[in-house]
């Protein structure tokens, strides 16, 4: 495999080259310490693969800012609850490594199941905040298995910087902490939702959808949307603004509403009295799949059509 080390793979170069293929902590840590040796500021994305042009647009920020760029692709068992949607999770390894290697990304951390959880495994990382809320209340157990799959991507690849979507803004909150409670030395950097033409948030679960499904799954979108419509108009009440979003949610055939908040980005308790540093969360299943979007009530998606 043709290697991309080297001065030419500067940050935000495009190489025709294949990323390498990584599978080993041990190996990614002894490339990622040549690379910071040799005073290289290296940026990882963390990923779940089936990629997208929202992943892609965290892979660009990354080659902007940084000198080399790791891509991470594992579907973590350890943040998703009984019951829900690991098995069927969608995975296409190669035709994400030909997106990542037309990208020029330089390094692709893809190891096993068995390699990141070996017989034994026993720890796990708890971030105490916001614990009873939102997708923590959803989905029990399910930021502890970010933190701790994170920890670990941390300390094999090294980065400076790592790159996390506002689309999961809860995450990005845990994720920030944890970061800076236990003192990791790496700047979390958080990039705006990409979206499709209708505004629905790309998702590696859209895949999931039938046709019906996605075109349902946009009200999530047009409930943040609303909540916006009616802050512009003057409504600063949290719950009525809530209710909004949720009314829009709710009356989409064959969605089940999940939650609706009007939160302060700070610690996600929702608020009395929205401002315009506001957030609203949404969260909906549609055809069984868990959808969540959220934007800022003062930026909300625009759809272009
Ligand atoms: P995932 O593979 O779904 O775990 O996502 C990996 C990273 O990509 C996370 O930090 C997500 O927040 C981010 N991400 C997912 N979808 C989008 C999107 N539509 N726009 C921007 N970032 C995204």
């Amino acid at each position: 495999m043709a290697e991309p080390d080297g001065p030419a793979a500067g940050a935000g170069r495009r190489l025709a080259t294949a990323p390498r293929v990584i599978t080993v902590p041990k190996e990614l840590r002894q490339l990622t310490a040549g690379w910071t040796g040799s005073g290289q500021l290296v940026g990882l994305v963390p990923t779940m693969g089936s990629l997208h042009a929202g992943h892609m647009s965290l892979v660009a920020a990354a080659q902007r800012e940084c000198d080399k760029v790791v891509v991470s692709i594992f579907v973590n068992p350890l943040q998703f609850a009984k019951g829900e949607d690991y098995l069927s999770y969608p995975r296409r390894l190669d035709a994400d490594l030909a997106l990542l290697a037309e990208q020029g990304v330089d390094a692709c951390y893809c190891p096993q199941v068995e390699t990141v959880y070996p017989e034994g495994f026993a720890t796990r990382v708890l971030v105490d905040a916001g614990s009873e809320l939102w997708e923590s209340a959803m989905r029990p157990g399910h930021f502890s298995g970010v933190a701790t799959v994170v920890s670990k991507l941390f300390a094999a690849a090294g980065p400076g910087r790592a790159y996390f979507g506002e689309k999961d803004a809860q995450q990005a909150a845990v994720v920030s902490r944890l970061a800076k409670d236990l003192d990791l030395g790496v700047e979390v950097s958080v990039c705006p939702t990409v979206r499709d033409p209708d505004g629905l948030a790309l998702s590696s679960r859209n895949q999931l959808l039938s046709a019906a499904g996605y075109r349902a799954a946009r009200c999530l979108s047009r409930a943040l949307i609303e909540a916006a419509r009616r802050f512009a108009a003057g409504v600063v009440s949290g719950a009525e603004l809530s209710a909004a979003a949720a009314q829009v949610i709710d009356s989409e055939p064959g969605v089940r509403f999940d939650y609706a908040g009007v939160v302060d980005p700070a610690d996600f308790r929702p608020v009395i009295e929205a401002n315009g540093e506001t957030r609203v969360l949404v969260a909906a299943g549609v055809e069984g799949v868990h959808l969540i979007d959220t934007s800022l009530l003062a930026s909300p998606p625009r759809a272009s059509r």
